[in-house]
């Protein structure tokens, strides 16, 4: 049983301070954030994650799980403290990593003890030794001699099944040069890792990497995708078949390989857009990325075009948007490409109807000044009046809508599906005027597929 402090009580904070909890640890996650800590003592998550709430409150009642604001009460004694912090974008798309070392500072004013400090946030290669150096001029100014030990150690959970991502990963990636840190790291995972080793061990600049190269690749598939979708649109090919096709080849594999309006969420744009930075300091030019950033803001943005063209003009116009988190299974708003098409058809005078299952405060809290917006109870009040609905997030309660009375409750039968969610052929038979990603609207005739456009 160790005593672990996680600094940062935010998406992987939360998570894996659970996570420890539930495996015996004695976990205190700290955060300076009062109100979402004084939330979390009364017992209530800040953020929608399936499973975390009853994982939080049984290791509460236990008492092996707690909640400070105060680095004095929570430092002192940690054999083990985690850092999990926001590391935004800056302006320049290069990854802003004062969050980390201001509470490496933090820590370091408040150490009394040897200990490892594990980084849990997406950085830049070199960021372990940064906040290394910013503990020892720290301790250097007390004039107290702490040993500590850093480690790499990067996030993969997803949100929408963090939890469950989080007690079964893929892989447990450690950044590591002391083998008495790996000692220690490695009895803290071996419980996430009984039934295979999922834990890998490497240098501390491999770990800090490997997590963008992750990203930037699963970015890159959507990309291209995205890309191709809209090639099929062209020759009259479908994206869903070819999908299908290419996915069955072993090598590639089917995951990431759906078309949509784009990637949105905290972690992928801005970790493509900080990879490229880091590349850029280096005199590295990663061209590709710039194709991946390129394309994901195109899709958006043709997406809407799509839409404009069949409702022009848009002003006066009433559209329902179904989902609103930039994807199913959180709150998270972060990057939503809702957001995106919300601004776009506000600015161009529509009024709009969301619903989305869970992120609705989230989304009041952003959107509430509009007079332009309506938040509704749930997808057939969107519905009322519209003329036209817009899917942008597959929720699963989307799945099993009835559209005979959908189609009953709209001004117009009009679908922009977003997320390849439904059947052309069905939602056309139930007279509805759709449209999806990567399929043309009619079938094109095979003599005109590779015809030159005008
Ligand atoms: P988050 O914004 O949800 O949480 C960060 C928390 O840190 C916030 O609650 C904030 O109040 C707190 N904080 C800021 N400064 C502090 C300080 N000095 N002392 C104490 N607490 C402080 O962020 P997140 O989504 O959990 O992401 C954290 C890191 O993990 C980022 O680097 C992110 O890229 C990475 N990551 C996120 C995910 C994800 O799905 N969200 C997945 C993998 C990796």
């Amino acid at each position: 049983m160790k005593k672990i402090t996680i600094i940062g009580t935010g998406y992987v904070g939360l998570v894996t301070g659970a996570c420890l909890a539930e495996k015996g640890n004695r976990v205190t996650c700290l955060d300076i954030d009062t109100e979402k800590v004084d939330s979390l003592k009364a017992g209530k998550i800040p953020f929608y994650e399936p499973g975390l709430e009853e994982l939080v409150q049984r290791n509460v009642a236990a008492g092996r799980l707690h909640f400070t604001g105060d680095y004095n009460e929570a430092i002192p004694g940690t054999d083990v403290c985690f850092l999990a912090l926001p590391t935004p974008c800056n302006e320049d798309g290069s990854c802003n990593t004062s969050y980390i070392l201001k509470a490496a500072t933090q820590l370091a004013e408040n150490l009394d003890n040897d200990l490892i400090v594990v980084n849990k946030s997406t950085v830049p290669v070199g960021t372990a030794e940064d906040v290394e150096r910013t503990i020892q001029s720290s301790l250097k100014t007390r004039g107290v001699e702490i040993r500590f030990e850093m480690v790499s150690n990067p996030e993969f959970l997803r949100e929408g099944s963090a939890v469950s991502d989080c007690m079964n990963p893929d892989r447990i990636l450690l950044g590591i040069h002391s083998q008495k840190a790996e000692l220690v790291m490695r009895e803290l995972y071996t419980p996430f890792s009984v039934d295979h080793d999922r834990i890998l061990v490497m240098d501390v600049f491999s770990a800090e990497l490997a997590k963008y190269a992750s990203n930037a690749m699963l970015a890159t598939r959507l990309s291209f995708m995205n890309n191709l979708a809209l090639f099929c649109e062209k020759v009259g090919a479908d994206i869903q078949q070819v999908r299908k096709a290419m996915g069955a080849d072993q090598r590639i594999g089917d995951k990431y390989l759906k078309a949509g309006i784009g990637f949105g969420g905290s972690c992928l744009p801005k970790d493509v857009k900080a990879l490229k930075a880091m590349g850029a300091l280096k005199s590295h030019s990663m061209p590709i990325l710039d194709s991946v950033l390129e394309i994901n803001q195109g899709q958006q943005e043709t997406f809407f075009q799509k839409i404009e063209g069949r409702l022009e003009p848009l002003e006066g116009k009433t559209i329902a948007i179904w989902g609103l988190s930039f994807k199913p299974d959180t709150d998270d708003l972060r990057e939503a490409p809702a957001l995106f098409l919300i601004e776009k058809l506000l600015n161009a005078g529509a009024s709009l109807r969301l619903f989305d299952p869970i992120a609705m405060p989230k989304a009041k809290l952003l959107l509430n000044q509009y007079d332009q917006v309506l938040f509704c109870e749930d997808e057939y009040e969107a519905a009322k009046e519209a003329d036209a609905i817009i899917l942008a997030t597959e929720w699963n309660q989307f799945q099993f809508i009835d559209f005979e009375k959908i189609g009953a409750l709209m001004q117009n039968k009009t679908l922009f599906d977003g997320r390849n969610q439904y059947q052309k052929s069905e939602m056309q038979k139930l007279g509805f005027d759709y449209f999806c990603i990567g399929t043309p609207k009619e079938a094109t005739p095979l003599s005109s597929a590779y015809a030159p456009t005008q």
